[in-house]
């Protein structure tokens, strides 16, 4: 069995960007927008403005209080999208209630939306064109670079995910699509998970439940993606896959924290250059 370890394999894609944007004429800036109080979501912030920091990104959090009105978000958008020395722009979820998700995440310019949550980018990961100015979301765009790191190709496989979100389940299957994986993406609705997860050779679960995925569940060989990140009430970080039973029965499996985690923070940081180089060579269509 091996560790894919993403904590190391984003380093060093860190030092490789770093040495990118040290030569370049300016620096790529990274705008975030943070509204309320949400601790998990200050500690992702707070990562990611680390991270640009190191490799050179100039990164600016905007806070907002948990009662801010949707126009003024919208205004702030829209004042960013115009701003051209701003290249990266991506608004912290969730969102309070109050606040009309879909309606800021759509006013974001689709050639600043580095998170890849526009319907523009979307559709391009989706269809699979104009791939070189599209943005994917940045956590399976990691889970994808780092498989390709480990050199395990998913064409022809059977891949399971399980979570069919907008930010992590959906778009990965895009991308599992595009590199000629056989995709089935479970959900909450899914009878029987076990089913696919016992045919399939990569199972990549995102989900947010501790254990969901035991040994009974995993064939011999299989390769495990755990995108799930739980806090247990003793403060430890796990997945959502018992790992101390899984890990033996697989060829490579993700270590959570160390895993997944860190390959999103490159992936968007990676995100933010390409869109730098797209607006400053005005590429953008
Ligand atoms: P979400 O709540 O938006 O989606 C959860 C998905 O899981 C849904 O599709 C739901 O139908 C499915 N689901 C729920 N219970 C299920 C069950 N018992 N069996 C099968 N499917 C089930 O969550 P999200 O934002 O996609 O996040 C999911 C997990 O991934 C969370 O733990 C989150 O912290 C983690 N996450 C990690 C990263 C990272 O960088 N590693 C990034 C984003 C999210």
């Amino acid at each position: 069995m091996t560790l894919l370890d993403g904590k190391s394999l984003s380093l060093q894609i860190q030092d490789t960007l770093q040495s990118i944007i040290t030569k370049l004429p300016s620096a790529p800036k990274l705008v975030v927008l943070l509204v309320g109080d949400d601790p998990a979501s200050h500690a992702y912030v707070g990562m990611k403005a680390k991270a640009c920091e190191r490799v050179g990104i100039v990164g600016e959090v905007l806070r907002f209080s948990h009662d801010v009105e949707e126009s003024e978000i919208l205004a702030h958008i829209e004042r960013l999208n115009r701003d051209t020395s701003v290249h990266g722009l991506l608004v912290q979820l969730p969102l309070p209630s109050h606040i009309n998700t879909t309606k800021i995440l759509e006013s974001i310019s689709p050639h600043k939306d580095v998170d890849g949550f526009h319907p523009l980018n979307v559709g391009r990961i989706q269809c699979n064109t104009q791939i070189d100015r599209a943005f994917a979301p940045a956590t399976p765009l990691g889970v994808m670079r780092l498989l390709e790191h480990y050199h395990i190709d998913v064409k022809g496989k059977n891949v399971a995910i399980i979570g069919a979100s907008n930010i992590v389940g959906k778009p990965l299957a895009a991308l599992m699509n595009n590199a000629c994986a056989t995709t089935s993406l479970c959900h909450i609705h899914t009878k029987d998970i076990s089913t696919y997860t016992r045919a399939a050779d990569i199972i990549c679960v995102g989900v947010g439940k501790p254990n969901l995925i035991g040994a009974d569940m995993v064939q011999e060989g299989a390769i495990v993606i755990d995108i799930g990140i739980n806090r247990l009430e003793s403060g430890a970080l796990v997945g959502d896959v018992e790992f101390e039973a899984v890990a033996p029965k697989c060829s490579f499996i993700t270590p959570v924290p160390g895993g997944v985690g860190p390959m999103t923070i490159a992936s968007l940081l990676e995100n933010t250059l390409k869109a730098y180089r797209l607006l400053e060579s005005s590429a953008t269509p």
